[in-house]
């Protein structure tokens, strides 16, 4: 085994066990979604590297360090695989026109690739829904996006999620505030880590994003953009809290809430858990009116969020009771009962059963064995007897129930009873 090819450190398979919880989520978000009005839009994975800098910014963890980028062997085209899918969603939808038909709300999920450090809740390769309300520019986009993620967290039955809000203003307003933030940064370099004092003049308002214990004191002592606020933006601000207030949503405004990436304005919030460890934050978003006419559409405003879902997923799967999948597995054995077993099979089928099929033949105790550790709520048994007389043996699994051997036209019944 020592030779044997191993799956690349920080991406995950999904494995059968795991797949009832990814399956639940996922329909529920499906379903969540048609209920405000999205539509679902999907992106390649490999992306020009030029689309995430210009979008994500130069000097932002993502591009500096974390994207999986690659020249193209046969014209020399620098290529990544996308890190998140704002930028994606937004190209896809200039390029297709989308917003010549007015407003576009969208979601895709799929999964995203960083170049992080692999921990718990911190993958190479996770897994992301994103949604996105492209042309929507009022506080009221920016608070049903809030309130629709508190109804996903009840839909999905979890409980210990807060919300966090913030706003980053106007550009000029951001621009006031970088320079106060600078001179403040200044008077404390002493107590600035290495990434701090790179970005100090780079960056400044991503020192406020480190993860750093160790600067967290600074960082909390630090001057507020609040402060610095245009009229404007603390109007908007003050609309997105009132709609998310009526619609009975808590949360609180945290001033140091500046998010990883460069496209945001006005309106940012983060969803986050105490259930998860350091890895807290399961959703994430904001608003994002440079964006569009960045990549090159004409100027419209937009807003939205991209949740982990391996984040999610480690919260559902802590409650969850593992599900029966199967209905049926069936067992066959003598020269007649092959094509009998079959039939009654597909039959099952038709009528909306999950059946297994034994495959290979053995004796009928070793077939029952599979069949009891298939996890199927019934099997049933097929011999040369019953094949003739269009019968089966239908013999309950799970419960304390006496196996009956029935005509094949009632076995339906008997199971769905
Ligand atoms: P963090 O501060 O944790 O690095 P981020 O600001 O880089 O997060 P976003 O780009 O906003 O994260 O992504 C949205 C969400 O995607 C995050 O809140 C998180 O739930 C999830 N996420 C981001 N990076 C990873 C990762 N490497 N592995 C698993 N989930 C991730
Ligand atoms: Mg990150």
């Amino acid at each position: 085994m020592s030779d044997s090819i191993q799956a690349i450190r920080g991406m995950n398979d999904m494995l059968p066990d795991e797949s009832p919880v990814w399956e639940r989520f996922e329909a529920i978000v499906q379903d969540w979604l048609r209920r405000y009005g999205y539509r679902q839009i999907r992106m390649p994975i490999l992306e020009r590297t030029e689309l995430f800098v210009r979008s994500i910014g130069e000097v932002t963890d993502i591009v500096e360090k974390e994207m999986y980028t690659f020249t193209d062997r046969l014209n020399g085209d620098s290529l990544t695989l996308r890190p998140e899918g704002t930028a994606s969603c937004v190209r896809a939808a200039l390029q297709h026109n989308l917003l010549y038909n007015g407003p576009q709300r969208l979601w895709y999920a799929g999964p995203m690739f960083r170049h992080e450090r692999p921990q718990k809740g911190r993958y190479r390769q996770f897994h992301q829904v994103g949604v996105e309300a492209l042309g929507l520019g009022g506080a009221d986009a920016d608070a049903e996006l809030i309130v629709m993620g508190a109804r996903l967290w009840r839909d999905l039955g979890l409980d210990r999620i807060s919300l966090e809000i913030n706003t980053l203003g106007s550009s000029e307003a951001r621009l006031r505030y970088r320079a106060r933030l600078v001179q403040y940064l200044e008077r404390h370099i002493d107590a600035l880590d290495e990434d701090a004092r790179r970005r100090m003049h780079t960056n400044p308002l991503r020192v406020l994003d480190s993860k750093n214990p160790q600067m967290q004191a600074l960082i909390g002592a630090a001057p507020r953009l609040l402060d610095d606020l245009d009229e404007e933006s603390l109007q908007h601000f003050e609309n997105v809290q009132r709609l998310v207030r009526l619609s009975g949503v808590n949360f609180t405004i945290n001033p140091r809430l500046v998010r990883g990436l460069d496209y945001y304005n006005r309106t940012v919030f983060e969803w986050v858990t105490d259930a998860l460890g350091a890895q807290g934050t399961v959703c994430a978003g904001g608003r994002y009116d440079g964006l569009i006419e960045q990549i090159g559409g004409k100027p419209a405003p937009a807003a939205g969020f991209a949740m982990g879902v391996e984040r999610l997923i480690a919260l559902m799967a802590g409650g969850a009771m593992p599900q029966p999948w199967l209905d049926v597995y069936v067992v066959w054995s003598g020269s007649q009962a092959e094509a009998h077993a079959w039939r009654v099979a597909e039959r099952l089928r038709d009528g909306g059963l999950n059946v297994s099929m034994h495959h290979g033949g053995g004796s009928f105790k070793s077939q029952m064995k599979r069949a009891d550790g298939s996890g199927a709520r019934f099997a049933v048994i097929v011999g040369d007897d019953e094949a003739q007389a269009e019968e089966a043996t239908l013999k309950p699994l799970r419960e304390q129930r006496e196996q009956a051997r029935v005509r094949v036209t009632d076995l339906m019944a008997l199971i769905k009873g």
